[in-house]
């Protein structure tokens, strides 16, 4: 039996390990497991190369609790080590990797970041046991050997009569740690962390149902037998190749790794590189809602299929980030902090190789479906929206293939929208005024409005919509978007022909008074509109700028700032050629142009949506008197 320190500086390693990983002790298992994977695929390599003549087999890696004993097992049959190697490996590599670590991080592991995303490797072990036990027999022809070791740097290595080949690592859970030694928390670890991992793990047995024995009769119970419980899927979709998966097995996966959604995604994406760095993984189009709110089931990020996280900012693109699925690249690094990865060019270049994948998807689908394109739009629309805001690149390519709904359900691209609105939405100055409605039913007389003089209506109303018209708008030439309500449509797209007022400049000024102490401290501005005469007589407008300058406060970013506690401001717009107008400027009782005046604003409010509470009450009580 040898003893011996381990030749650290840091006279107690593992009080610091503790104290710097609080956070995050579960990774230990992890770590542990990743072992066993790596000791199990090495000795698969050798085999592979001829190195050695030991048969394979099927390894298996186990997990045991034995919690009388207080005790965790992670079992292998991998390329195990011989005494000298756990001396280099164990007592040398492994606690040189923790002093590291401790060095480095010393002062920056609390805040947060790093935690989590960094392996401290087999020293992860004294997070959670007060003693730990290798026992180990390699492949070679050499006896096992059996380290000790309490969490001081000191350590025992004796030999051992294990005969199978492999590594046995026993953990003394510590008294605070007593969780790790419940199945439920451990099954939770698993498949939090290695649900994908190569190698089959198995924890515990379960009972399988066996077909009936032929003969048997109705009330005969089928025979059971107890099996091994797998708890991994040793290869994952993503490790295979687009050209061997169905549909279906797209589909199968995404359930897999999502258990909990019921939902189908819509199509997934399905990447693939190896050159300039190695990445591989599936991301899926989930049917989203207009509801902005982060999602609970996200892009999960692995290394060799190790789970590392589910927080993928700042190596997925931003808006990206609402897809699901997962991506795997070892060449990911994950010791650093946030900020850092951004800036890294290894990382910037795989965010770009991301949004490029999911640009030429979403074109070929365009392109070879744009019926199903269309009708998934409503879903995606999103996704594509905010990376045309976020990305310049994804804005040039998905400029081709973004769709513009019209009310009436037809979808146009951009190009084939000013080629479809030319002739009749270019005002005099050559601009080309684009239309739209954010809500069928609240916007609907407008709307209608709008179509009965000809003119194509587009439904724009996902939450950042307002976004993306101010970047078309600075981005494309003499392009202006306006919301039917903005304004009266000679207004909106502003032709040569101006019409000609029934009213004179006098009787103007009267009739503007007269209104303007009727409505007086309703606070709409008053605009008198020389229009056609079959026009409705009052119509109440939003203006478009400070709407949509609002709207954009509200969905973040952009806007102007502090609009979004403004009130809504609105105009009165009245028509000074239609006979009701004229009919209230000349009836001679006060008491009856008022009531005019009144019922008028009241049903263009009502039209607009704004009239509520008791002003609805009283018009609704005044119009049963006007019909009595
Ligand atoms: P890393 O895995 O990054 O090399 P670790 O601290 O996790 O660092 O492990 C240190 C070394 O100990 C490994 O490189 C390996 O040589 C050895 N080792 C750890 N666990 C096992 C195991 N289950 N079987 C064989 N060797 C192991
Ligand atoms: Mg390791």
């Amino acid at each position: 039996m040898a003893t011996g320190k381990i030749n650290v500086s840091v006279e107690n390693i593992f009080p610091l390990i503790k104290k710097f990983l609080y956070s995050d002790h579960e990774i230990f298992l992890r770590e542990l497991v990743s072992n066993a994977t790596d000791a199990t695929l090495k000795l698969k390599h050798l085999t592979t190369i001829g190195e050695t003549k030991v048969e394979y087999g099927n390894p298996i890696i186990e997990i045991k609790i034995d919690k009388e004993g207080k005790k965790l097992h992670i079992i292998d049959q991998g390329l195990g080590m011989t005494e000298e190697e756990v001396q280099k490996y164990i007592n040398e590599v492994a606690f040189s990797g923790a002093e590291e670590f401790l060095d480095k991080y010393k002062d920056s592991a609390k805040d947060s970041g790093i935690i989590g995303h960094f392996g401290l490797g087999f020293y992860s072990a004294f997070m959670v046991a007060e003693k730990v036990e290798i026992i180990t027999k390699s492949y070679k022809d050499e006896p096992a050997a059996h380290w000790t070791c309490d969490g001081s740097p000191n350590f025992i290595l004796e030999p051992s009569d294990k005969t199978e080949r492999g590594t046995e690592i026993i953990l003394h859970i510590a008294e605070d740690s007593t969780e790790f030694l419940e199945k439920n928390r451990i099954s939770e670890l698993l498949s939090k962390y290695n649900k994908f991992m190569p190698v089959p793990i198995k924890f515990g047995t379960k009972t399988e149902t066996l077909p009936k024995p032929e003969g048997a009769k109705e009330e005969d119970k089928a025979p059971t037998q107890e099996v091994d419980n797998i708890i991994n899927n040793p290869n994952p979709a993503w490790t295979k190749m687009p050209a061997d998966l169905k549909d279906e097995d797209y589909k199968g996966f995404y359930r897999e790794l999502y258990p909990m959604q019921f939902e189908e995604p819509l199509f997934h994406i399905h990447l693939n590189v190896d050159y300039p760095f190695n990445l591989t993984g599936i991301l899926y189009f989930p049917k989203l809602t207009n509801d902005l709110n982060v999602q609970k089931d996200r892009i999960q990020l692995y290394q060799n299929q190790v789970f590392v996280t589910d927080n993928v900012e700042g190596i997925v693109p931003e808006f990206l980030t609402m897809l699901r699925g997962v991506i795997d690249s070892p060449d990911i690094p994950l010791n650093v902090s946030r900020s850092y990865l951004q800036a890294d060019g290894a990382v910037k270049k795989i965010a770009s190789y991301i949004t490029r994948k999911v640009a030429d998807k979403l074109s070929s689908l365009f392109k070879n479906n744009r019926e199903d394109f269309e009708a998934k739009w409503n879903d995606i629309k999103i996704v594509i929206e905010y990376g045309m805001l976020s990305e310049d690149k994804f804005f040039e390519k998905a400029d081709k293939f973004a769709l513009y709904p019209t009310v009436d359900g037809n979808f146009y691209t951009f190009e084939e929208l000013q080629e479809k609105l030319k002739d009749n939405h270019t005002d005099k100055d050559d601009k080309l005024v684009i239309l739209y409605a954010s809500n069928k039913e609240a916007q609907h007389s407008y709307i209608e409005t709008a179509k009965a003089r000809g003119f194509e209506v587009l439904l724009l109303d996902s939450p950042i919509v307002s976004h993306l018209m101010q970047k078309l708008e600075t981005s494309k030439e003499n392009v202006s978007f306006a919301r039917v309500d903005a304004d009266h449509l000679d207004n909106l797209i502003k032709k040569e022909d101006t019409q000609i007022s029934k009213l004179s400049e006098e009787e103007k000024e009267q009739l503007k008074t007269v209104l303007e102490e009727v409505i007086q401290n309703k606070s709409y501005t008053v605009q008198l509109e020389a229009m056609d005469s079959a026009a409705a007589p009052f119509i109440i407008t939003e203006p478009e700028f400070l709407r949509r300058m609002k709207e954009m406060q509200q969905t973040g970013g952009g806007g102007m700032f502090g609009m979004s506690n403004m009130p809504e401001m609105y105009n009165l717009i009245v028509n000074t050629n239609s006979d009701l107008v004229n009919e209230i400027l000349n009836t001679k009782t006060a008491k009856k142009k008022e009531r005019l005046i009144n019922q008028s604003l009241d049903l263009a409010r009502l039209s607009k949506g704004l009239l509520k509470g008791e002003e609805l009450t009283n018009f609704i009580k005044r119009s049963y008197e006007i019909i009595k």
